[in-house]
């Protein structure tokens, strides 16, 4: 029985890791003409690291990580509006909160596949079923290739989606993101933050040997090129009523390590599996990045599929399983970051104001039941 799997971002590499590990052979076909680790940091929760456990790649992960203490909101001036203590996370549910450089975790990843599973440069532009129910890919080079299962992990632009629903498009959040990472200045860093303010929001989160990934999203028209030209100096004026580090962080941020994106995410399918296909991850269920799930749901992904596999032999009813399994927590997890956006990214000074007012009322329980909702899971 063949499996293919289109896409080879962190929800390919870690469904062919954990199919792997219940014998199975995917062949892995990527847009990208090599492998090459690019990107700024992640945050990885405890539900990312339980489904890591249970695909037999936890521990490797987590020792390129930056295990992280606690995660808070700050207001500009640097006071705490929320703070969650992720030790306490970490003793509750014997997991670690950490981030890692996505450079990091992508060769993580990639070292536990033969080279060969991973073929670059196969960029898929639609498959095709005959009447034995075989898939053909059609690759952008004219290329074909069948197989009895394929996996659909490409990506929230999704060709493959597209082909399953034509109406889905990515839908634009309204807010616009820079990413970067900047080497070790000394700040000493043991936990993530993330500051909000009228003029936009910004996020500073450790990595190992003292690195420290930073985004920062401010609210703008859709692929603004006005936007698409900012440099370092041009945000540093931006955010220069923030709180330190966050001016020395930018100061020493190099121009050609920024990356731009507007912020976009999917809104919620009705269904994943179609016969022997299935979506995962970003194609999925592409979420805004407020509740730091998107790579975190791609990785429950690959070990729900795999753990439904184990359950039965007909791979068709486990895709449905995990079409049934999937659904409703990804959708929660979509809509709740939406919403959460909407909230962080309040330009008006006196809403502002009287939203950090609210969040430093909100009971440590309110804020315990939803991490809860989320970290809490089991494959
Ligand atoms: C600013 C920002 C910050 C984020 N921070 C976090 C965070 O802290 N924590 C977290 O959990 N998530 C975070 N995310 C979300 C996370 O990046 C994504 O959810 C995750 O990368 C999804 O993985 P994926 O493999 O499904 O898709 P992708 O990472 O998009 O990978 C898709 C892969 O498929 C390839 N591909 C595309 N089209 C084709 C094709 N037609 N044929 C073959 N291959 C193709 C691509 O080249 C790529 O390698 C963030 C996202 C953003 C934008």
């Amino acid at each position: 029985m063949s499996y293919t799997i289109i896409g080879g971002g962190i929800a390919g590499l870690s469904a062919a890791i954990a199919l792997k590990n219940i014998g199975i052979q995917a062949q892995v076909y990527e847009a990208a003409a090599e492998m090459r680790p690019l990107g700024a940091g992640l945050m990885l929760a405890a539900n990312a690291i339980k489904a890591y456990r249970r695909i037999g790649v936890a521990e490797k992960i987590i020792a390129r990580g930056h295990l992280l203490s606690r995660f808070q909101i700050l207001d500009r001036r640097g006071r705490i509006i929320t703070s969650a203590d992720t030790a306490a996370v970490e003793k509750r549910y014997g997991l670690h909160n950490f981030a890692i450089h996505r450079a990091a975790l992508h060769e993580a990843l990639l070292a536990e596949l033969a080279p060969a599973q991973v073929e670059t440069n196969m960029r898929a532009v639609g498959f095709d079923r005959n009447q034995n129910g075989e898939i053909t890919g059609r690759f952008h080079s004219g290329a074909r290739r069948t197989t009895r299962y394929l996996i659909v992990a490409d990506g929230i632009h999704s060709a493959i989606r597209r082909q399953l629903f034509p109406a889905s498009a990515p839908r634009y959040a309204g807010y616009t993101c820079w990413r970067a990472v900047v080497d070790d200045l000394g700040l000493g860093l043991d936990g993530a933050s993330e500051t909000w303010g009228a003029e936009g929001r910004f996020g500073v989160v450790p990595l190992a040997g003292g690195k420290v990934y930073w985004f920062a999203c401010v609210n703008a028209p859709r692929d603004d090129p006005e936007r698409r030209a900012y440099r370092a100096a041009d945000l540093r004026r931006v955010f220069r009523r923030f709180h330190e580090p966050i001016p020395s962080i930018l100061e020493h941020t190099i121009d050609e390590n920024l990356i731009w994106n507007d912020i976009i995410d999917l809104k919620p399918l009705n269904r994943y599996a179609f016969e022997n296909v299935v979506l995962i991850g970003d194609a999925a269920h592409a979420t805004t990045p407020n509740l730091g799930q998107g790579a975190c749901q791609a990785i429950e992904d690959a070990a729900t599929l795999v753990a439904e596999m184990e359950k039965q032999p007909n791979p068709i009813a486990a895709f449905q399983a995990f079409e049934r399994r999937r659904l409703p927590r990804a959708r929660w997890v979509v809509d709740t970051s939406w919403r959460l956006g909407k909230i962080a990214q309040t330009s008006n000074p006196a809403l502002a104001a009287m939203r950090d007012t609210l969040f430093r009322f909100i009971p440590r329980s309110v804020n315990e039941k939803q991490l809860e909702r989320l970290l809490d899971v089991d494959f």
